[in-house]
């Protein structure tokens, strides 16, 4: 992929160009499981999408209720709030998922229906937590409510199943930097027939992020500014591998088995998986909660400076608490087994009492259980 980005980078007016665009949004629409919906590329971080949701669809004022699972969700609330939105920001404890039961008692009691926007972090990045989308869908449903629903999948979008027409979202955020395995610099939008007829009359002022002119460029495979060239490129070359040599649901699958042993391993380590429920373990990263006394960011340092291992920092209010172990992306066994040997060194060294037990554990469930087929390499 890192070759393909290195081609020349050629005119984004020539007829050249508009192939690879109209190639690239035809292979995003599949990744938001075959959608019907727009999709827009920006040449910006997960952050631009954020705000382009936000700006194409709203108006100054209006009520927007948002979840608290953890510092991302915190994050696009304040946007939201400095973008001149109301936020209805619904606490959370980090632990668990938005609520789909908070969401549909707050969405019945307003029976004016003052509330334009629900938003939602699929997989919150700074916890390793899974929101249950589908169920937030049916909330909305059940409470008759007419909110748009966006969801951020910045760090879920071709790693967890996701369905952006299934479930009924409206916007969904997406960035390149994470399953579909790019650096960072694309962010997407996936934009359902309901949001596109919002933006015609929302009035928050937008130029550099509005829809219409992309969506109209992009029928042809253009932008209304330069894009990302070489980035697309890399696009073209992570959906060829995503879509055609993989497969999305053998890289759901694949990093869900990831997951799985990884979370054997903290266990097996004496340690706690940070996420509380289940249903909503992430299978692109693991939060591991360090026993109380000993500092998060103490052993991310040893581990870094013994074996160039780099873990997830605790972010704001984690900060020292917990790490997380990412394993999305372009990852395979041995790539995770590298990772928890490196991990449970690292906790040796730097002195916390764990069982030298992870790395068997995960070894034993990942030999002992089968694995998705290989990708074809075309
Ligand atoms: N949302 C989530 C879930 C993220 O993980 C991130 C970044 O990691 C963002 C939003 C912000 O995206 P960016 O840092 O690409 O602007």
């Amino acid at each position: 992929m890192l070759r393909a980005i290195d081609f020349p980078t050629v005119d984004h007016r020539g007829p050249e160009f508009g192939t690879l665009g109209k190639n690239v949004i035809a292979g995003m629409k599949r990744v938001f499981k075959s959608t019907q919906g727009e999709v827009v590329i920006y040449p910006a971080s997960g952050t631009g999408a954020w705000e382009a949701a936000l700006v194409n669809t709203l108006s100054p004022g209006d009520l927007v209720l948002m979840y608290e699972t953890g510092h991302f969700a915190t994050l696009w609330q304040k946007m939201a709030a400095k973008l001149g939105l109301n936020v209805e920001f619904i606490a959370g404890d980090w632990r668990h998922g938005a609520d789909p039961q908070a969401i549909e008692k707050r969405l019945r009691a307003d029976t004016d229906k003052r509330i334009k926007a629900v938003a939602v972090v699929h997989n919150e990045t700074s916890t390793g937590v899974v929101s249950r989308l589908a169920e937030v869908r049916q909330a909305i449903d059940a409470a008759k409510h007419p909110a748009l629903y966006m969801v951020d999948t910045i760090s879920s979008l071709a790693s967890i199943d996701y369905r952006h027409d299934e479930w009924g979202v409206d916007v969904t955020v997406a960035g390149s930097q994470k399953g579909l395995m790019l650096p960072p610099g694309l962010s997407f939008n996936c934009i359902s027939s309901k949001a596109l007829a919002a933006s015609k009359s929302a009035k928050l002022a937008r130029a550099y992020w509005a829809w219409d002119e992309m969506i109209e460029n992009g029928k042809k495979g253009y932008f209304p500014y330069t894009p990302a060239t070489n980035m697309l490129y890399g696009l073209a070359e992570a959906l060829k591998m995503l879509l055609d040599e993989e497969g999305l649901d053998n890289v759901f699958a694949r990093h869900q088995r990831h997951a799985e042993a990884t979370r054997r391993a903290v266990r097996a380590w004496g340690l706690e998986v940070y996420a509380l429920d289940p249903r909503e373990y992430s299978a692109s990263l693991t939060g591991v909660l360090m026993p109380a006394g000993h500092d998060a960011d103490r052993v991310r340092k040893v581990i870094l400076e013994a074996f160039d291992l780099s873990l997830g920092t605790g972010l704001t209010k984690l900060g020292g608490k917990m790490f997380r172990i990412g394993h999305l992306g372009d990852f395979n066994d041995l790539m995770l087994m590298g990772t928890l040997t490196g991990v449970e060194m690292g906790l040796a060294l730097a002195g916390v009492p764990v069982k030298k037990e992870g790395v068997q554990a995960a070894m034993d469930y990942l030999s002992g259980c089968a694995k998705a087929p290989a990708r074809k390499v075309a």
